[in-house]
């Protein structure tokens, strides 16, 4: 396993599409507080750099999703801290959207807890690998069918640091 030389996205490529992502945000939430939930570890990264180009109150909170070692199936949501869903406009913000199953659950999940809406924020689309009907209303890049590192991403816990992005070969 190796890095690969080529650079999927530079960091000047990843800032300007966090920017706009920030405006389309902030013009879809004027007048509103935004409840921002990240979804760990993968999408920290790119979450310190978005809500700091969203110009609409913000709160943050982050969860976690524990996966079963015996099946697909995802088990449990662990909230970092207490957060509030019920009565908000959450963002759910992920580092990358592959099969959707993830994510599916997820959406399924909070909406049991009464949020106002649910809009979904990836930073990166494998749009050929979906199985579950899922649409993201924010997208920051559609990636090919490789392992993604950098910018949150990690091969193996390595690589978040990255401040750009290439893939594991
Ligand atoms: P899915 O959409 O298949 O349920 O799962 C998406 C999750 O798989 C992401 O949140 C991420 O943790 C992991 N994942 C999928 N593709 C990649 C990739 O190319 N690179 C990294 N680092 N993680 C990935
Ligand atoms: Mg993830």
């Amino acid at each position: 396993m190796n890095l690969a030389k080529e650079i999927l996205k530079s960091e000047d490529e990843i800032a300007e599409r966090v920017r706009q992502l920030g405006r389309q945000i902030t013009a879809d939430h004027e007048g509103r507080e935004l409840s921002v939930l990240g979804v760990l570890k993968g999408s920290f990264v790119f979450l310190a750099d978005l809500i700091r180009q969203i110009r609409v109150p913000v709160r943050v909170g982050f969860l976690e999703i524990t996966q079963s070692r015996k099946s697909e199936f995802l088990t449990e949501i662990i909230f970092s801290s207490s957060f509030q869903v019920e009565g908000t406009h959450l963002l759910v913000v992920e580092d990358i959207l592959d099969t959707g199953i993830t994510l599916a659950y997820l959406h399924q999940q909070l909406e049991t807890r009464g949020p106002k809406s649910i809009r979904v924020c990836t930073f990166l689309d494998k749009p050929d690998k979906r199985k579950v009907d899922i649409h993201p209303d924010y997208v920051g890049f559609p990636v090919p069918n490789r392992h993604v590192v950098g910018y949150g991403l990690d091969y193996e816990g390595r690589f978040r640091n990255l401040p750009y992005l290439t893939y594991v070969e």
